[in-house]
């Protein structure tokens, strides 16, 4: 499968008046051409960091891509210009975010606003350009899109809202689309339908999808692929049915726990504790305080990533070789 994008060794930091916070710690993963990665985990654990990171908008100062490359169709990101960058955003790589107000201008009209982000990076005349807006209006589900391109953001409803925004993010044709918490904002029943406009968009435009989420539900519906991030690293990742079936990491089943199920009754089981302070992340395992299954090698040491299948790695002494070295030499002796 084509890789479009990779990510290795990224760290990126931001300097505070109370030190320097370490928000990702060296994140690996990648995205195949057409697939839906979803990265999931709680607030704070780098999940959107690492989205901004990919699309360069992390604020230096205070924020800094202190390590690592971001290669997107085999070009490093991390070292291209302002101006290379701002060439290949909304373009090649879009980006979708948690609230679709702050991505319309409140006083242009739809129209106005889509065509005039096709304009800025396509050489195209005005009715070519209103033609591809009313395409994408329609793509993304908006009832008579004559009329609608002439009414501004305020006459829509957040659902619709969002469909339009996702309509901008896609009126450049990008390769890849950046979704950050894209239905957080909305209703269950409006989530469910954007949820399925993005499959629908998947399917008729062969976007790569990079989801950033908290919510596993949304993963569950969309996602091919799952990586949970914990204090600022990636812990887990697997397909979609891995990530489910077969958790391996403490920190992920705690998550699948915490979620409501069908098919299990029950109480919600949230997991005790809190995230460390990415001030001073711990040199080992940085889930030791909250997992019930800590040795004493985890607070000491970070696990190196175990394979369980081609497609499925975890970041957990529990999996790695080592451990049952180090606990069959301490046997013996
Ligand atoms: Fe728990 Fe240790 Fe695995 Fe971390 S490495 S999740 S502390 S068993
Ligand atoms: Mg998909």
């Amino acid at each position: 499968m084509e890789k479009i994008l990779e990510v290795k060794n990224l760290h990126v930091t931001f300097k505070t008046y109370g030190g320097t916070v370490k928000a990702v710690r060296g994140v690996n993963f990648h995205l195949n051409k057409g697939e839906t990665l979803a990265i999931v985990g709680e607030s704070g654990c780098g999940k959107s960091v690492t989205s901004n990171a990919i699309m360069r908008l992390i604020p230096n100062p205070p924020g800094k891509i202190s390590n690592g490359t971001i290669l997107f169709k085999n070009q490093d990101l991390t070292t291209l210009s302002e101006k290379k960058m701002r060439a290949i955003r909304g373009v090649d790589i879009s980006m979708i975010f948690q609230d679709p107000m702050t991505a319309l201008n409140p006083t242009l009209t739809i129209g106005t606003q889509l065509i005039e982000g096709l304009k800025q990076h396509r050489k195209i005349d005005a009715s070519e350009a209103r033609k591809r807006a009313l395409e994408m209006l329609n793509l993304v589900g908006i009832p008579n899109p004559v009329e609608r391109m002439k009414q501004y953001p305020h006459q829509f409803s957040g659902g619709m809202r969002q469909r339009i925004v996702i309509a901008m993010a896609l009126i450049c044709e990008p390769e890849l689309l950046i979704a950050d918490e894209p239905t957080t904002a909305l209703d269950v029943t409006i989530q469910a339908q954007i949820l399925e406009l993005f499959e629908k968009i998947q399917e008729a435009t062969g976007v790569s999808i990079v989801l950033i989420t908290h919510d596993l539900g949304v993963v569950a519906k969309i996602a091919d692929r799952i990586a949970v991030m914990y204090a600022g690293k990636i812990i887990e990742i697997g397909t979609k049915r891995e990530i489910f079936y077969d958790p391996q990491h403490p920190y992920t089943k705690g998550l699948l726990n915490s979620v409501p199920r069908l098919d299990v009754k029950g109480k919600l089981k949230p997991i005790d504790g809190t995230p460390p302070d990415l001030f001073s992340p711990p040199q080992g395992c940085p889930f030791t305080p909250r997992c019930p299954f800590a040795m004493e090698v985890c607070n000491k040491v970070y696990p190196d990533s175990s394979k369980i299948s081609d497609s499925h790695t975890v970041n957990c002494w529990l999996k790695d070789e080592r451990a049952k070295q180090l606990l069959a030499t301490t046997v013996t002796k």
